[in-house]
């Protein structure tokens, strides 16, 4: 459902050079015309990129602050996303639940305060590997979601991303069946809890481990909208290679 959709999570990787570089490489790749594709930096290269990238290609944050700025150290708000002109976010990514702690409930609010100010959102869910094994994968990305929905009515401007820890950095792809399982249980979720509107309209992608070499099989797949892409985003051809796998 949507136009497909592609998306670049450098995550804490680069230099100035090291993505002068990569810049370079996307602005020169040949891609497909009917995909959005967006790039996430780290927050202190954001301009550098927006200033040096073709404006085929939007540009989105890896983070926000939850609410308007201030007294916060360390943050960056939606107001000084929206300053810059960086039009996405992405937000609740595994690492920052899992490695920074951040809670389904907060990665709500924030989504909230990013719709807000007028910003498109990449809200991430996903299980690991010992809630899948326990047969908890569902529970899990369902709790995840409903603090989304709960927050954001009708989640406006907002793609899903089903990223499943075990697969995040580790190789170890979901299988197209296995994604495909989950992207059509979370579109059940949202028709049965948001609104059949909001089920068709939403692009779910899927991440973990996607590369130039398993993204045409994953991207067959019916409920599968297109990708977020981690290490295999950082070099140019390759990510080129996956954003074509739109079918
Ligand atoms: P990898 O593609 O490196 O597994 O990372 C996926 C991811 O976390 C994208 O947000």
């Amino acid at each position: 459902s949507g136009k497909f959709f592609v998306g670049g999570n450098w995550k804490c990787n680069g230099t100035k050079e090291s993505i002068t570089k990569l810049v370079s490489d996307l602005n020169n790749a040949k891609i497909e015309e009917d995909v959005d594709v967006v790039v996430a930096p780290p927050f202190i290269y954001i301009e550098q990129v927006l200033n040096s990238l073709t404006p085929r290609i939007e540009v989105s944050a890896q983070n926000a602050w939850v609410g308007k700025g201030g007294a916060f150290t360390g943050e960056i708000s939606a107001e000084q996303l929206n300053d810059i002109g960086c039009k996405w976010v992405i937000l609740g990514h595994s690492e920052r639940r899992h490695i920074l702690g951040e809670a389904s409930e907060f990665i709500g609010k924030k989504c909230s305060y990013a719709v807000s100010k007028d910003l498109k959102v990449i809200a991430c869910v996903g299980e690991k590997l010992e809630e899948r094994e326990a047969g908890k994968t569902f529970d899990v990305v369902f709790e995840q979601l409903k603090a989304f929905a709960d927050e954001v009515p009708g989640l406006p401007n907002v793609v899903i991303a089903y990223e499943p820890v075990w697969a995040i950095g580790t190789g170890k792809v979901a299988t197209p069946e296995q994604a495909q399982e989950v992207h059509a249980a979370i579109r059940k979720w949202l028709k049965d809890n948001v609104s059949a509107e909001a089920a068709s309209r939403t692009r779910i992608i899927y991440g973990g481990s996607v590369n130039g070499s398993n993204s045409s099989e994953l991207a067959k797949k019916e409920d599968i909208d297109g990708f977020l892409v981690g290490g295999a985003s950082l070099k140019g051809p390759e990510f080129a290679i996956i954003v074509n796998s739109v079918t």
